[in-house]
């Protein structure tokens, strides 16, 4: 099979992700804080970027999404590494294993971090939100959004 590589995505707000996932588009669900599309590099692989303060960022400006940080998709074998700049694909350098492990332990750090600070402020949220989609896993909220 050739590899078509994107340079730019088209994005589709969606509560539930298509059976098909077409290459060149990205789906978002606000309603479960998700994003998924096909990687950039074509291999065919599905990259999933969950939002939330340690993951990503959107940013919709009324025409286009910018998604932060960069994406590299590391676990797959092809490495790609992008940015998802107003709907456009901008190719990053790929990263040595080094890199990669370093990268990891410092999102580890942040995310201790985070979660710890916000036991720590906010207590009172745990109760009110029990139960609730705030404190389900990536994967009750992709399991929503597959509708499994
Ligand atoms: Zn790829």
């Amino acid at each position: 099979m050739k590899k078509k590589t994107s340079s730019h995505l088209r994005h589709k707000f969606i509560e539930f992700v298509p059976n098909n996932i077409e290459t060149g588009m990205i789906y978002i669900s606000m309603e479960n804080a998700v994003a998924i599309h096909k990687c950039a590099c074509g291999c065919g692989q599905e990259v999933i970027t969950p939002f939330s303060p340690t993951e990503w960022k959107l940013i919709f400006d009324g025409k286009a999404v910018t998604l932060n940080p960069s994406i590299g998709n590391w676990s797959f074998a092809c490495r790609s590494h992008y940015w998802i700049k107003r709907n456009r694909i901008l190719w990053a350098e790929r990263w040595s294993q080094a890199k990669i492990e370093q990268n990891r332990s410092y999102d580890k750090a942040l995310k201790v971090k985070y979660y710890n600070q916000s036991t720590e402020v906010d207590t009172s949220l745990d109760v009110i939100s029990a139960g609730s989609s705030t404190n389900n896993g990536i994967w009750m909220r992709l399991r929503r959004l597959f509708r499994i």
